[in-house]
């Protein structure tokens, strides 16, 4: 009837009322948070598999709110996308990585790498790149050892535009990796069309990696080709044993995830790695 449907409509109206309003708030406390040191950045650890020894971290950002606690960056990331506030929020991770490993680095005998996830938002900014070599260079940091990530469904929509800027970056000695390998448009001629030299299998297969056979095929294609464009291979989200046995058996290279490590704050970083040996 009428009197339904309006009501299904009105309930579905205050759904997105209630979305619109949510993402509102998230906004306006977005744009209060780095005035007040709200954001942190944690350290994931990328275990080389078949040393087993660290080879780096992936830096991954916190938010923590007073009213609305814990904040996932899967929320607010695309909010600080669209509202431009990545551009310095994107900074704010750059620079406190940096300072944080290139300290770590210093106490260390053998450096170990930082990953730093990129929106491609961010490679749009005037004058990033030289932000960029300005900030490593700050920080005594050799571009070599900094990889930033990227997603490939979002590079794809603008690539034109972007590959020179991905160009630019290895130029200046910095690497490239393509991020969530595998969920988007992902397309093989992109390997040969990008300046990339890492990518990164995503959780979502690494998960069914024991219990799908097409996909146990389909990661293992995934390392046969990455292997003959001579790109560094980085499984996420390993989380058993049996996961890292099977990816060693395929020759993957790096293994992240909770089997390992959860994302580490810095002290619980220096704890636990500052005097092993790297890969
Ligand atoms: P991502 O780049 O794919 O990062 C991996 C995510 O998987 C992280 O979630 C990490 O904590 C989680 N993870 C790692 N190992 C495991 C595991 O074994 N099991 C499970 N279940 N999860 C695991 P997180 O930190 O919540 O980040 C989510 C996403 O937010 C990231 O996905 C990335 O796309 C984005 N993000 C995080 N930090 C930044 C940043 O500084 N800048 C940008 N642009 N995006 C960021
Ligand atoms: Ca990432
Ligand atoms: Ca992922
Ligand atoms: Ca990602």
């Amino acid at each position: 009837s009428k009197a339904q449907q309006k009501g299904s409509f009105l309930f579905f109206n205050k759904l997105i009322n209630q979305q619109v309003h949510k993402d509102l708030q998230l906004e306006s406390a977005l744009r209060l948070a780095l005035k007040n040191n709200e954001f942190s950045v944690v350290y994931q650890p990328q275990i080389c598999i078949q040393s087993g020894h660290i080879n780096g971290v992936e830096a991954l950002l916190r938010w923590h709110n007073e009213q609305l606690g814990h904040v996932s960056p899967v929320d607010f990331i695309p909010i600080a996308e669209d509202t431009g506030l990545i551009h310095e929020i994107g900074m704010f991770v750059l620079e406190q990585s940096l300072a944080d490993i290139s300290d770590f680095n210093h106490h260390r005998e053998h450096p170990i790498t930082l990953s730093v996830n990129l929106s491609p938002r961010q490679l749009n900014a005037p004058k990033f790149i030289d932000k960029l070599v300005a900030a490593a260079g700050k920080h005594t940091i050799d571009s070599q050892l900094i990889t930033f990530e990227i997603t490939e469904s979002l590079l794809i929509e603008d690539l034109a535009h972007v590959s020179p800027i991905l160009q630019t970056l290895r130029d200046n000695g910095f690497n490239l990796s393509l991020d969530d390998f595998g969920t988007g448009y992902s397309s093989l001629s992109y390997l040969s069309i990008l300046p990339i030299n890492e990518i990164k299998i995503d959780r979502s297969f690494v998960d069914k990696l024991l219990t799908s056979s097409e996909t146990e095929n389909l990661i293992r294609a995934i390392v046969a080709i990455g292997e003959s464009y001579q790109l560094t291979i980085v499984a996420e989200g390993v989380e058993t044993a049996e996961q890292l046995a099977k990816l060693n058996s395929f020759q993957c290279h790096i293994a992240q995830g909770y089997y390992f490590d959860r994302p580490l704050s810095l002290t619980d970083l220096n704890n636990k790695y500052l005097t092993t040996v790297c890969c």
